[in-house]
Formats: structure tokens, C-alpha cells, sequence
């Protein structure tokens, strides 16, 4: 199965994603390559990061299964390595939401929102964006979730961690339900 994440910059998804992982060992969270910058105090596995010709070049090979362009840098997940015991957890921006539900309509697509524009906003200051990207990501915002509500997303607001969690827990038993019962 696999499980797509989406959502504005701010609303908490790197977070929310970290937790549903050292819970429920099914689940296998790929790591992408990025050519962006690294945050000052992020994690250097926080992705792969690479110069723009190292991910052209991998893209040109297929090492994608998808990439998208997203303010300026390119974003990718890897072809994944991993077996049919584990549940793919992507935690995507929505142009790569696209590619993989277009390829995989059976694939589990939540959309995850703050629970306002202002707390976006705080969320993106306090992890230390730039004043630029701070607008830019909150501008990107609305045109994201229009995207997304047309792909079907199932809308999930992070207002508390606990309870987004959950939810989400119940979304992806429910997903997994019918073929284990079938299988
Ligand atoms: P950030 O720069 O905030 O880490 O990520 C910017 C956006 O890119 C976020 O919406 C994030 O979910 C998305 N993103 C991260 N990795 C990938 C990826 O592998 N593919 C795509 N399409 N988007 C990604």
C-alpha cells in the first residue's frame, strides 16, 4: 500500500510523519532527494541533498517515481527499495501527489492543513524560514489545497499531534482492511 502525504509548508507534516514511523514499524518512509539548501539546525538525512545536475541526471535514468519543480528547487522520491511487507509512506508535495495517485489509484491520499493561515505562518517562522519564503509557501498554500481537493484528498487539520495521529492511524487500518481480509 502506499501512503501519500501532502500539505502546505508549516502544517506540521515532517513531524506528524516522524510519529505514524516509530509507531507502526509497517511502515516505510522514503527519503527523498532535494536540490534545496539545508535549513540551518536540520538534519543532514533530512533528505538527499544534491546539486541540480546530480538529480537531472537521476532523473534521466529513472531514479524517479516521481519529481516536481516546487518554489524554485526540485524535489524527488527515489524508486523505492523496499518489499511488499512494508506500506510506502511518501510525504510529497501535491504536483508528485498527482504523478503517484495518477499511477496508483488505490493509494492513500491525505492532505494535511494547519488549522489556520496565521498558525502556518507561526509554524514556518519558528522553524527558522526566510521572511521571502515564509510568503511564498503561505501564497502556495491555497493553490496546493485547490490541487489536492480535486484529487480526492482526504482533509486532515494538525491541530493537535496526538489526534492527527490517530486519525491518520485509523485511515491507513481502515485502507489496509480489505486486503488483508481478501489476502
Ligand atoms: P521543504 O522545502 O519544506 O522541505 O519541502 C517543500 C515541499 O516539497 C513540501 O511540500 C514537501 O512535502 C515537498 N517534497 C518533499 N520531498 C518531496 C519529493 O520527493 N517529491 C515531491 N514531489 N515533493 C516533495
Amino acid at each position: 500500500m502506499i501512503i501519500v502525504i501532502s500539505g502546505p509548508g508549516g502544517v506540521g507534516k515532517g513531524t506528524v510523519v516522524r510519529e505514524l514511523v516509530a509507531r507502526d514499524h509497517r511502515l516505510w518512509l522514503s527519503r527523498s532527494w532535494t536540490t534545496r539548501d539545508p535549513r540551518p539546525g536540520e538534519a543532514d538525512d533530512a533528505y538527499v541533498f544534491v546539486d541540480r545536475d546530480a538529480f537531472e541526471l537521476h532523473a534521466s535514468r529513472d531514479g524517479f517515481l516521481e519529481w516536481a519543480e516546487f518554489l524554485g528547487d526540485l524535489y524527488g522520491t527515489p524508486v523505492p527499495e523496499v518489499g511488499d511487507e512494508r506500506d510506502l509512506l511518501l510525504e510529497i508535495d501535491v504536483q508528485g501527489a498527482a504523478q503517484v495517485v495518477g499511477r496508483h489509484p488505490e493509494a492513500l491520499f491525505v492532505l494535511l492543513l494547519a488549522p489556520s493561515n496565521d498558525e502556518q505562518r507561526l509554524r514556518l517562522e519558528a522553524r527558522g524560514d526566510r521572511p521571502d519564503q515564509v510568503d511564498s509557501r503561505v501564497a502556495k498554500a491555497a493553490e496546493e489545497v485547490a490541487a489536492a481537493r480535486q484529487l480526492g484528498a482526504i482533509e486532515v487539520i494538525n491541530d493537535d499531534l496526538g489526534s492527527t495521529v490517530a486519525h491518520l492511524e485509523s485511515l491507513i487500518a481502515d485502507r489496509r482492511r480489505p486486503s488483508e481480509a481478501s489476502g
